[in-house]
């Protein structure tokens, strides 16, 4: 792992996490980076652009719903979902995709690279880069391949060219480690769109600060419909980009409970699951300090979710801070529970979502059970689940008709 050269800024970290801990040869576009989003951040012009495109693009704000029906049949506190389904292209990463398009058209890079593990973030980088006109690579595992064979065809659709990983364990991990390659080679004319917030600084930052808009809408939707905040808020979180944009605009506000709910998997041994607060230790990945899920020699060892996108050995920075203080509770949802409340949302409220929500969904049931009648739980609705629907069909045996 490169030593933290010539990075000596506070700013970059969240208590001892996060930070800058990437190859030399990136450093100067990790600083054109900040510099160019620091300057953008104070524009009116930006801030005029950014405003367009999430109304008249991505389709914001996105409702706050309801589940009356969920509520009803969980028979606790009242569940609220806030539509991240409902963006275009299907889930909150455009969002960040959106943002970070625009500070590369500004640095005038011409070409855009992403990973992506679902592909969802991979389907949000083509979708800017046709947009915007950019050469588009996206590195992605070839098991995600073979789960999400749906978000392969549409980044082909829209332009990108999809490269398949076949290293390690040929997911999210692998996809990243080669897009931070790519990089390196091709930084001059190169951004590289990071669609979580993991990765050295300032990308930790930069992508919570484009998924922001999440929690923001959320406390304004939900004073003006119940005159009141949330009890609590619950998300998935696989890097942690949705769960820190809901998070961020309550973590000041002291009575609202939030919790991040990661891939418990199939088992507690190494390689069986992606529960980084619960197994990880304090270690480096992807240019960061972070909780990682490692051996004694801190070898990043293999993560397995069900879902591609919470399939990831690491977390985001200020997760592995937040979790430190204190502040916001972690907790872990097993590949069959996260299954059953899949088709549970299915069936009850009539959305087909992430399964990577799916594990927000299952914890929000047992946490509605036990907060009682009177309390309401926002829930970050973080994606639709088309992309998921074969693979649930086949791992459910729902087209033999073994399940009715
Ligand atoms: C990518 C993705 C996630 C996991 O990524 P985070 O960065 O943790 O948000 C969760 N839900 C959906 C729908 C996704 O596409």
């Amino acid at each position: 792992m490169a030593k933290d050269r010539g990075f000596t800024g506070k700013e970059g970290y969240f208590g001892e996490f996060g930070g800058r801990y990437a190859p030399e040869i990136l450093t100067r576009a990790l600083d054109e980076l900040e510099t160019a989003y620091r300057r953008l951040k104070k524009s009116k012009k930006f801030e005029k652009e950014l405003e367009y495109y999430r109304r008249n693009y991505i389709g914001r704000p996105s409702p706050l719903t309801y589940a009356e029906n969920l509520t009803k049949a969980w028979g606790g506190a009242r569940i609220w979902l806030k539509r991240e389904d409902l963006n275009h292209t299907g889930a909150h990463k455009i969002n960040n995709a959106i943002g970070q398009a625009l500070i590369a058209k500004s640095m005038g890079k011409r070409r855009v690279i992403a990973e992506t593990g679902a592909g969802q973030h991979g389907v949000a980088t083509a979708t800017v880069g046709a947009l915007f006109g950019f050469d588009t690579v996206v590195y992605m595992g070839e098991e995600d391949l073979r789960r999400q064979k749906l978000n392969e065809i549409r980044m082909q659709m829209l332009g990108a060219k999809v490269v398949g990983v076949s290293a390690g364990t040929a997911t999210l991990k692998d996809a990243t480690s080669e897009a931070m390659r790519d990089w390196a080679l091709n930084v001059d004319h190169t951004h590289y769109i990071v669609g979580s917030a993991i990765g050295p600084h300032p990308f930790p930052m930069i992508v919570r600060d484009f998924q922001a808009i999440i929690g923001e809408e959320s406390k304004k939707q939900f004073r003006k419909a119940e005159d009141k905040l949330p009890d609590a808020v619950v998300a998935c979180v696989g890097g942690g980009s949705n769960a820190i944009g809901i998070f961020h605009e309550f973590l000041k506000e002291k009575k609202v409970k939030l919790y991040g709910v990661e891939a418990g998997g199939k088992g507690t041994s190494p390689g069986e699951h992606s529960a980084t607060m619960l197994f990880g230790k304090t270690g480096f990945l992807h240019g960061t300090k972070t909780l990682v899920i490692q051996d004694e020699n801190g070898q990043v060892l293999p993560a397995h979710s069900v879902s591609a996108g919470l399939d990831y050995p690491g977390v985001g920075p200020e997760h592995a801070y937040l979790h430190e203080t204190g502040r916001v509770s972690y907790e872990s949802v097993s590949d069959e529970n996260a299954l059953d409340a899949f088709l549970e949302v299915c069936r009850v409220e009539g959305i087909i979502p992430a399964l990577e929500t799916a594990h927000a969904f299952r914890f929000a049931r047992d946490l509605a059970k036990d907060l009682g009648k009177k309390k309401d739980i926002l829930i970050c609705l973080s994606g639709r689940g088309d992309k998921d629907v074969a693979e649930v069909a086949r791992l459910t045996g729902i087209l033999k008709g073994e399940i009715l």
